[in-house]
């Protein structure tokens, strides 16, 4: 038999991908995935509504990628940790994603009236809407500047001129110690994603990372469309030194990404740990 293919980062229209979770699941078995992972930004909003799709012969590790921040530079870098396989209803998570989810809202908010402010006729009310409940962030602002015809794509959206930098605002995120206490305090296991990805903004400095392991960190995301070969090479390198295991993954967002699913897959030795270490929720396999 050959080795599983697996895919622990993907989002749906819980957060900032375009297919409903129903429609990931189906779409992850049609990429030939045998495991993935639904990790929308903040929310636990799309697990059940993919358990209820799972395709015969997939597994779903159920998670999500929490939006941290590091105070150990001025300004704080923002990062993002993936959660797996944690217990949705652990009270204090559960207050601290939707403190998040909230503050994600007034953040797009502020961003959309200095686009205003500068004649860029976009409504809120309307990117709300086309969120349609899920967890709101510039992919959903970049896909009204594609509709008002003002950028071509969502890499354009977010250039320097747009949502990359003239209009970014930070959003207030989670302490990225607090996270790991968070997530394991409710059984998961903590993965910091793509923690290289150089072209994304600000990275944080290994001696963070050494840090983060000591605090309960289990993983490094290595393999991600937004690292270099070089970038991901220093990853497993770290990862290898600290004991941590490594992740792969497409990172998935639909059509607000060019990435497919699968696209990067993570060793089933990793997965296996992961699995190992979680105490809040099990894995799902269907049929
Ligand atoms: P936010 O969470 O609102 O700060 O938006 C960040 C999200 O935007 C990330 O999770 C990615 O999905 C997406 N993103 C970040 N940088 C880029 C980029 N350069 N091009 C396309 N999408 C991006
Ligand atoms: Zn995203
Ligand atoms: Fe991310
Ligand atoms: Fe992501």
């Amino acid at each position: 038999m050959s080795r599983p293919a697996i895919d622990l980062h993907t989002h749906s229209t819980a957060s900032d991908g375009t297919l409903s979770p129903a429609e990931l699941v189906r779409a992850a078995a049609d990429a030939g995935l045998d495991v993935v992972a639904i990790t929308d930004h903040d929310t636990t909003a799309g697990w059940d509504a993919a358990v209820r799709a799972l395709p015969p012969g997939l597994t779903l590790i159920r998670g999500a990628e929490i939006s941290c921040r590091w105070h150990g530079m001025e300004p704080a870098v923002p990062l993002h940790l993936l959660a797996y396989l944690f217990d949705p209803h652990h009270p204090d998570l559960v207050a601290e994603l939707a403190r998040v989810r909230l503050a994600r809202e007034v953040r797009g908010e502020r961003i959309v009236e200095l686009l205003r402010a500068d004649g860029v006729d976009i409504s809120w009310p309307e990117i709300m809407a086309a969120a349609g409940g899920g967890t709101v962030g510039r992919p959903h602002i970049a896909a009204a500047l594609i509709r008002a015809g003002l950028v071509a794509t969502t890499t354009e959206a977010f250039g320097s001129d747009w949502l990359g930098e003239r209009y970014r605002l930070p959003k207030e995120d989670v302490d990225v110690f607090r996270a790991v206490e968070l997530i394991r305090a409710a059984g998961g296991v903590p993965v910091f994603a793509h923690p290289r990805a150089t072209r994304r903004g600000r990275i944080v400095p290994d001696e963070l990372i050494v840090e983060l392991a000591a605090a309960g960190l289990a993983g490094l995301e290595a393999d991600h469309e937004d690292h270099s070969p070089a970038e991901a090479a220093h990853v497993r390198a770290l990862a290898a030194e600290l004991g941590l295991l490594v992740t792969g993954s497409s990172d998935f967002h639909g059509t607000h990404k060019t990435v497919r699913l699968g696209a990067h897959t993570t060793a089933p030795e990793a997965y296996e740990r992961i699995v190992a270490a979680a105490s809040g929720v099990t894995g799902i396999a269907s049929g």
